[in-house]
């Protein structure tokens, strides 16, 4: 594939893109409104025609993998497919185009979709309040456990440790962190489970709350929930549910009605709202009644027929996003919500696990698989037996792109040598899953047969094997400056 040059190389004094037939503003002098420190004498940005542009960026695309391209199991992520309906609503102008300090009588329909986005998300998880407020699951969990801290404050008690399992997301001990609270770290039964003994030798009166991946990184649900449950609560701590993946359990399981306390959910993940990239998320958080009074705010309101903005109440922990979260994720996952239905999410849910468990069934002759039992949505496999024969599992995951297939999550969960954390989701088909064993067959077979080759790989990609450890310690980010004479 040729190589594509920077925008700027293609570059041309005086080309531009659009020329508009409407009247031109009068250009502010920079000058009169910025101090000349503030000034840039050259801005050196490209000039280029509108078809070049164009043409550059497409063929930009071209060279990238999406979820719209093939199969994307990037265990944990849910790179499920995104209908196109969710889309054309994002789209409507009157959804669109509306500005978040609009006067809310003016916005009544906006208002009215995250009124019922909250009560949609509350009837799938059972939780009576719920905040889309969160712009991404990092910052849901960091809101849930900041309201838990605020309660037991308004209780009169300071608690200043979490415990987190080391199968959980590593967000979790990242929000206890910024929590400022000292996380301290369970170590997983053989099941995969949690150690019900440990969880009571580590419960204690400095313990604000447990924080639980459900269902844990190694794609398992948490069988002792219930006593989980109970020996937390026992201690006057709170149960924190890490529910970015809800995509196994809707229709299933209500978290409330499992005792927890508090949950965020990733609705870029199980609501199929598009993510990557570092795009806008949405990470709601849903808690039980008790937790209310500390939810983010301004929240929407309903009085009689109008909805209203309420300011958060003093017990609130405040604000942390503007206005109500990201808007247009929250307008594509209430379209994905009322197109499946309750049935079509139960469905979706029932496909998720069912998928994983096809895959972890035909791929276990071939593959390590170090928790034996049925995986929810998704599925860890180790490539310990392939290490043997000198190939690691970033080889595995590279040749994987040279058959057209994204890598899953890989090295994650840590406590799983050589984990490959694979999430195929609801919307892969039977012939695309089994052309995905069928790859992974194949590359089983070349690790036994001929590891060197997979060292290489990929070949068939854009890129070759690139240096990970430079690109990340010492990015070069900046654009080579354009040869002389050009
Ligand atoms: C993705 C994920 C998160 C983090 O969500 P972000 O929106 O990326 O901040 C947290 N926990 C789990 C289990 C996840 O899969």
């Amino acid at each position: 594939m040729t190589e594509e040059p920077l925008i700027y190389d293609l570059s041309s004094p005086g080309r531009q893109g659009v020329r508009s037939p409407l009247p031109q503003f009068d250009p502010v002098d920079p000058g009169d409104v910025l101090p000349s420190s503030e000034l840039r004498s050259d801005l050196p940005l490209p000039e280029a025609s509108e078809i070049d542009v164009m043409r550059h960026f497409l063929r930009l695309s071209h060279k990238n993998h999406s979820v719209d391209t093939a199969m994307y199991p990037l265990g944990s992520c849910t790179m499920k497919y995104n209908p196109k309906v969710n889309e054309v609503t994002a789209r409507t102008p009157g959804l669109a185009d509306i500005h978040p300090y609009q006067p809310p009588e003016t916005a009544q329909g906006a208002l009215e979709l995250i009124y019922e986005l909250e009560a949609l998300l509350a009837a799938i998880t059972g939780f009576p309040a719920v905040s889309t407020q969160p712009a991404a699951g990092s910052q849901g969990e960091l809101c849930g456990l900041l309201s838990i801290l605020a309660w037991h404050e308004s209780r009169g008690e300071t608690r200043t440790q979490v415990l987190v399992p080391d199968s959980a997301h590593g967000t979790n001990p990242a929000t206890g962190t910024m929590s400022g609270l000292q996380v301290i770290s369970l170590p997983t039964a053989d099941d995969g489970g949690i150690d019900l003994q440990n969880l009571k030798e580590s419960l204690g009166p400095g313990v604000a709350a447990i924080m639980l991946t459900l269902p844990s990184t190694l794609g398992l649900f948490e069988r002792r929930i219930a006593e989980v449950v109970e020996l937390v609560h026992a201690a006057g701590a709170q149960v924190y549910c890490d529910g970015a993946n809800m995509n196994a359990m809707l229709g299933r399981v209500r978290p409330a009605d499992l005792g927890i306390d508090v949950m965020h959910l990733n609705l870029h993940k199980t609501f199929s709202t598009p993510h990557g990239g570092g795009g806008p998320g949405a990470g709601a958080l849903a808690v039980q009644a008790h937790l209310e009074p500390f939810l983010p705010g301004p929240r929407v309101v309903r009085n009689g027929d109008t909805y209203e903005l309420a300011d958060p109440p003093p017990t609130s922990i405040g604000r942390v996003h503007s206005h109500l979260g990201n808007f247009g994720n929250l307008v594509r996952a209430y379209t994905y919500i009322r197109s499946l239905g309750a049935d079509g999410l139960r469905e979706a849910a029932d496909d998720a696990v069912l998928n994983a468990n096809y895959l972890r069934a035909a791929l276990s002759d071939d593959y390590d698989l170090p928790y034996d039992r049925t995986c929810m949505h998704e599925v860890v496999l180790a490539g310990t037996r392939q290490r043997r024969l000198g190939v690691r599992t970033l080889d595995i995951a590279k040749r994987l792109i040279d058959y057209g297939i994204h890598p899953p999550t890989i090295y994650f969960p840590i406590i799983v040598d050589e984990a490959l954390m694979i999430e195929p989701t609801e919307t892969e088909s039977r012939e695309s899953l089994d052309n995905f064993i069928d790859v992974m067959r194949r590359i089983a077979r070349e690790a036994e047969s001929d590891p060197d080759k997979l060292h290489d790989a990929p070949v068939n990609a854009p890129v070759r094997r690139l240096d990970e450890v430079t690109a990340n310690r010492r990015p070069n980010v900046r654009r080579q400056p354009p040869a002389s004479g050009t």
